[in-house]
């Protein structure tokens, strides 16, 4: 990949958070430091970097603070729109930080970034998204079926039995279709920023007769990445994970690590069910949607692997054909 190359970058869960880790403050913070240094192997290297990251865990968090608010104080909860926001937030301000202050002790700020910024990303969705009639992304604390009842005819919140027992929040999870401060990102990018949005794969909003309207959903942050790639016509989506590569029969004794497949291939695999649902699967169909709209490549590859995973040494990249 030539020097300058755009990569719009999806960080996961393990950015922010890794394996046994409890979740405090400095949690957080010595995960960012780690991520940020992804980002700058790639700034040394003279790439240009759009970050996005996920907010599953800490929607999770919010959702669990908001009901425990409610029961104790009689707090009222906020809107899930309003709790994504809040993410945005939490974790674009902490990235911001970690990478700014990365870039200064290597002296790559001013001179080879102009800085680092969080844009609280609205995503724009179909009020028709037939996800709306289909809710299926379980958020938030679990509930017994008396309490679920009575949270559901107070706030219209819709519960489902969880597999795992009790009753959970479900949520739509529709297609995202554009970033509404996509031209500011262009804008920003183009004048030498790195720029972090589309956190939680954006706030998901539709439009109407009175503008803008936040909505009760979540977007997948892979899916909306993709969606971001493709408007800054980047030169690589990389998707960064807690695996080093996308397996066939993953889990299985028969596992195979995948490191060079076209989008047909990565398609036929998908129908052949080898990517879950609600993890491996829509990285896959980012990556082919990128590079059915035009983008040259996605590489789907281990947090600290990017630079490996760019110079096609780590982590599994689908292609056109
Ligand atoms: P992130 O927070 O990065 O989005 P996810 O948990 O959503 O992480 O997705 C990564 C996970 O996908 C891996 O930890 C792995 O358990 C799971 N996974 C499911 N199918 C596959 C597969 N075929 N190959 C590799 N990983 C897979
Ligand atoms: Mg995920």
């Amino acid at each position: 990949m030539r020097p300058g190359s755009l990569i719009v970058i999806a960080f996961g869960g393990n950015a922010f958070q890794s394996k046994g880790d409890k979740g405090t403050v400095e949690d957080y913070w010595r995960n960012a430091y780690i991520s940020a240094n992804t980002v700058i192997k790639l700034i040394e290297e003279d790439y240009r970097v759009v970050v996005t990251h996920g907010n599953g865990p800490q929607v999770g968090i919010i959702a669990e603070w908001m009901a425990l608010g409610l029961k104790e104080k009689n707090i009222p909860p906020m809107s899930l729109d309003i709790a994504g926001a809040m993410t945005q937030g939490w974790l674009g301000y902490i990235l911001q930080q970690a990478i700014y202050n990365k870039l200064r002790e290597k002296n790559l700020v001013p001179s080879k970034v102009k800085g680092v910024v969080t844009i609280i990303t609205q995503t724009l969705v179909r009020r028709d998204d037939p996800a709306f009639k289909d809710p299926t992304k379980y958020i938030g604390p679990w509930y017994s079926r008396e309490e679920a009842e009575k949270l559901s005819m107070e706030f219209k919140w819709v519960f489902k039995p969880d597999p795992r027992g009790g009753y959970r929040r479900v949520v739509p999870s529709p297609d995202p279709i554009i970033q509404v401060e996509i031209d500011a990102i262009r804008k920003l990018v183009d004048e030498g920023f790195i720029v972090i949005c589309g956190g939680g794969g954006g706030i998901p909003v539709i439009s109407g007769n009175k503008g803008l309207q936040g909505v009760e959903a979540v977007i997948d942050k892979d899916l909306d990445a993709e969606r971001l790639a493709t408007a800054l016509r980047a030169d690589a989506l990389l998707i960064l994970t807690d695996v080093e590569y996308v397996y066939l029969n993953y889990g299985t004794e028969k596992a195979k690590a995948l490191t060079h497949i076209t989008a047909s291939e990565a398609l036929k695999y998908y129908e052949e069910g080898h990517f879950k649902p609600g993890s491996m699967g829509p990285k896959i169909l980012a990556a082919v949607r990128f590079v059915q709209n035009g983008g040259k490549i996605a590489i789907i590859a281990h947090l600290s692997k990017a630079l490996e995973a760019l110079r096609g040494e780590s982590g599994t990249s689908i292609v056109p054909g």
